[in-house]
């Protein structure tokens, strides 16, 4: 259907036909957790958003839009979820909280780095509408400073 071999306006007409056909959707997710740190499950809601995208081969990106959480995919095993509350602690141990330079007015150095150790995003491939992923992959949202409302953004492109 789309010719590789058009001259640069004919080049410029298929970005547009692509335009005509390509998918965008966007949506933001708030969480508020009852503690400092949680991990929570977040595949269903995402599974909604792609749902509601009508997208069925594209990529999803999902990420969290503060910098004291984090979006990863791993096993909802809540052994692990235990180990990884253990590893971030000897990493980056929330207290005493004059050990970081961060924290002036804040408490919140140690969110920062578990954050960055975790990971801001994920990207995950869109195959028939389903959300492509490998055996027992699910998408987390890490906390790491909560009791507060914070968001995740979802952003799908496709057709
Ligand atoms: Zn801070």
């Amino acid at each position: 259907m789309l010719e590789s071999n058009q001259s640069t306006a004919g080049g410029f007409k298929l970005f547009r036909k692509c335009q005509n056909i390509m998918k965008s959707y966007r949506k933001e997710l708030w969480f508020n957790t009852k503690h400092r740190r949680e991990f929570i499950n977040i595949t269903p809601q995402v599974e909604e958003c792609l749902a509601e995208s009508g997208v069925k081969e594209g990529l999803l990106l999902c990420n969290a839009m503060h910098i004291t959480a984090s979006i990863f995919i791993n096993d909802d095993e809540p052994g692990l979820h235990q180990d990884f509350e253990t590893l971030l602690e000897k990493l980056a141990p929330e207290k005493p909280y004059s050990q970081y330079h961060h924290n002036g007015f804040e408490d919140n150095a140690d969110a920062h780095l578990k954050r960055t150790i975790m990971g801001r995003e994920v990207v995950v491939a869109i195959t028939n509408g389903k959300l492509d992923f490998g055996p027992w992959e699910q998408i987390f949202y890490g906390e790491f400073d909560g009791k507060r409302k914070k968001r995740v953004l979802v952003k799908i492109i496709g057709e």
